[in-house]
């Protein structure tokens, strides 16, 4: 079964029950959200009841919460070795997956991070030992999903080489595993005209078993660009044929797919782009 959402929002007053009356109206089977604004650290306490409520209503819709994905704010970043800003993003990060374990999910999103001009070797081992003191500290099972990354400015993760790096580093594999985003793939030089080579180089490089997530977006920019802007499914330099290609492909059949475009004329997209995307499934 296709088992499509998109990102959703969560806010203070509707908290979880929120999100999930807007995955519903966009007849979606799962979503994605953060635990509070993505560009900032500022957090409420979670309401036990909203949260019950919402498992409820997830339940009646046939929503599996194995299937929602929590993101990580932006701004965390593992990989500046700067001394305050590395204990900041890792006791924040330390902090959230204490929140998805309490929300009931499994899965955290998280970009890699960027080297801020220390280098790329030095940016990966901050980020390995960034996970692993928060993962020994923590013992949900919560899953940490590195997502693939465009490569804009010092971005890391941008190749399957870096993040096979970063995951020989972990201590507990178990507790990690990657989010493809297709956009990202597009602009970090992979081409998705061929995705079936792309997928068997990651599937050698890292295992398809390690994809738990897809963001699919379509891009603004062309092949290799290291940019970063999402574009409306099929209206981008990917494509509708290549993103319902990834969608349909057998091996990523039970990964939730998480749509992430813009928005347009100040409206959610989603509705339409899942019934597009189902239409052509
Ligand atoms: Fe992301
Ligand atoms: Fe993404
Ligand atoms: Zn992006």
């Amino acid at each position: 079964m296709l088992i499509i959402g998109s990102h959703v929002g969560y806010k203070k007053d509707s908290g979880l029950v929120g999100s999930v009356k807007e995955a519903l109206s966009y007849d979606a089977n799962t979503f994605m959200f953060y635990t509070g604004a993505p560009q900032n650290t500022i957090r409420s306490s979670i309401d036990l009841e909203n949260v019950k409520e919402a498992y409820k209503l997830m339940q009646d819709n046939g929503i599996d919460k194995n299937n929602v994905i929590v993101h990580a704010p932006y701004i965390i970043n593992l990989a500046n070795g700067d001394e305050s800003k590395f204990n900041f993003s890792c006791n924040f990060l330390s902090e959230e997956l204490k929140r998805v374990n309490t929300l009931g999910m499994k899965y955290l999103v998280l970009h890699p991070g960027s080297h801020v001009g220390q280098g790329v070797d030095i940016g990966i081992s901050n980020i390995i030992k960034a996970l692993n003191k928060v993962l020994s500290n923590d013992e949900s099972d919560v899953m940490i999903l590195l997502e693939t990354m465009a490569g804009k400015g010092s971005e890391l993760g941008k190749t399957f080489e870096e993040l096979k790096q970063i995951i020989d580093g972990i201590k507990k594999k178990e507790r990690i595993g990657i989010c493809l985003d297709t956009c990202h793939l597009n602009d970090a030089g992979y081409d998705l005209n061929n995705f079936n080579e792309v997928l068997d180089s990651f599937d050698k490089i890292i295992g398809i078993d390690k994809i738990k997530c897809i963001h699919i977006n379509d891009s603004k920019n062309s092949l290799g660009s290291h940019k970063d802007r999402h574009e409306n499914v099929g209206k981008g330099t990917i494509g509708l044929d290549n993103l319902i290609n990834i969608i349909n492909n057998s091996k990523l059949k039970d990964v939730p797919k998480i749509l992430e475009t813009p928005y347009i004329d100040g409206k959610a997209p989603y509705k339409e782009e899942i019934a597009l995307i189902r239409s052509k499934i």
